[in-house]
């Protein structure tokens, strides 16, 4: 049998992050004594009043289908969390809740992009936005960016690859992978240019709570009514609520696009898992205390793994002021990233991602989302590592 692919599918690249971190674990599984650089995701368990409501949920029956777009009452605390974290004014009908902060990010690209379209993304990129666009039949544009500017692309940058066909500015900040945050005025420049040239703007703010060093997140959402007009924000509760496997996210639309998502979502996935929406509802309106201890934590963890990495013979890191990512820069040392991290991987069982797989291949992601322990011993490992390159 000769089995057709579409030409969509078949343009896709597959997940280089979840390939690595399938190939860390069936290392462990046999036996080998692995540490994980590669994780997308907090090591903390979700906290346990959310847990809580989802159980009760479960034992109440409530197993059914919900409104596609999500429960009202999960939408009422969408609304409640922008108004309260950003002062954002939005109406329950332009919150769609979907199944994971990368399934609104693809719900946004769907609505908006199609063949002939161009969706600029700076990169180092998540590396799901370009697939993504490619999926919609759009073609990504990337805008190259260094360690030099902390992996920041310039308003002049974003103004001269806008063209007649683009439609939409991807956004990440806090950022994965490099851990990059614009400031209040390099965000409202680039902004700006946006509502000057009439181009929308998906700002995926997944990182929103994970910023340290007292920065500040700052929507572009909020600076003005056109800023507004032009963005259309992604969030979900995997990385502030450690809720990766709930499949839970949610995004803000002009009321147009958000119609029209909810029209994708209704013939494609529905409703979001019922009770894991009850869970949803218990982590935007309860208590927000872990965040400070995790916050704590991972600062203390970003603080040791940057000033090792820096103090490691050619190998330089700039410091990440938000998420859970370090982004060193190896090409120094005279190996490309995946060749670096497999070399990583097989000598020293240590398990990174290539900064290829982010559109930067002289880089490799760190991920800090692990045991200080487990840190430190990553850490003597590379550094052994770097100087057999040396
Ligand atoms: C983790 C992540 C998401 C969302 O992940 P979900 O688990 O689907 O909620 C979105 N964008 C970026 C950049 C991420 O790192």
């Amino acid at each position: 049998m000769n089995y057709l692919i579409s030409r969509r599918a078949a343009a896709l690249s597959p997940s280089l992050t979840l390939a690595i971190s399938a190939k860390a674990k069936q290392m462990k599984a046999e036996g080998h004594d692995v540490i994980g650089f590669g994780a997308g995701e907090p090591d903390f368990d979700t906290p346990q009043h959310i847990k809580d409501a989802a159980t009760s949920a479960l034992a109440s029956g409530f197993t059914k289908y919900t409104p596609s777009s999500g429960t009202p009452e999960l939408r009422q605390a969408v609304v409640e969390k922008f108004k309260r974290d950003q002062g954002l004014t939005f109406k329950p009908s332009q919150v769609i809740v979907s199944c994971g902060g990368k399934h609104s990010c693809c719900n946004v690209i769907m609505a908006t992009c199609q063949e002939g379209d161009e969706v600029i993304i700076p990169s180092p990129y998540w590396l799901s936005y370009p697939e993504m666009v490619k999926l919609a039949g759009a073609k990504p544009v990337i805008l190259p960016t260094s360690d030099k500017t902390e992996f920041k692309v310039t308003p002049e940058q974003l103004r001269a690859a806008i063209t007649s066909r683009t439609r939409l500015f991807i956004l990440n900040s806090p950022s994965n992978p490099t851990g990059s945050l614009y400031n209040r005025a390099e965000i409202k420049a680039l902004g700006d240019v946006c509502v000057e040239k009439g181009v929308l703007i998906m700002s995926d703010e997944i990182y929103e709570k994970l910023v340290y060093d007292g920065a500040e997140h700052v929507s572009v959402a909020t600076l003005s009514p056109a800023h507004l007009e032009h963005t259309i924000i992604t969030n979900g509760l995997s990385k502030a609520y450690s809720m990766t496997g709930w499949r839970l996210g949610y995004l803000a639309a002009p009321e147009p696009i958000a119609k029209a998502i909810d029209a994708i979502q209704s013939h494609s996935t529905s409703n979001p898992t019922s009770f894991a929406q009850k869970g949803g509802v218990a982590a935007l309106n309860g208590p927000q205390d872990h965040l400070k201890t995790w916050l704590a934590e991972y600062a203390k963890r970003r603080g040791y793994a940057h000033q090792r990495l820096n103090s490691v013979p050619g190998i330089s890191c700039v410091n990440a002021k938000g998420a859970f990512y370090l982004f060193p820069n190896i090409s120094k040392l005279g190996l490309k990233s995946t060749d670096f991290c497999a070399k990583l991987l097989e000598q020293q069982k240590v398990a990174a991602v290539p900064g290829i797989a982010f559109g930067a291949d002289d880089y490799i992601r760190i991920s800090y989302a692990t045991s200080m322990t487990n840190i430190e011993k990553g850490l003597d490992r590379i550094e052994k590592f770097a100087r057999t390159l040396a």
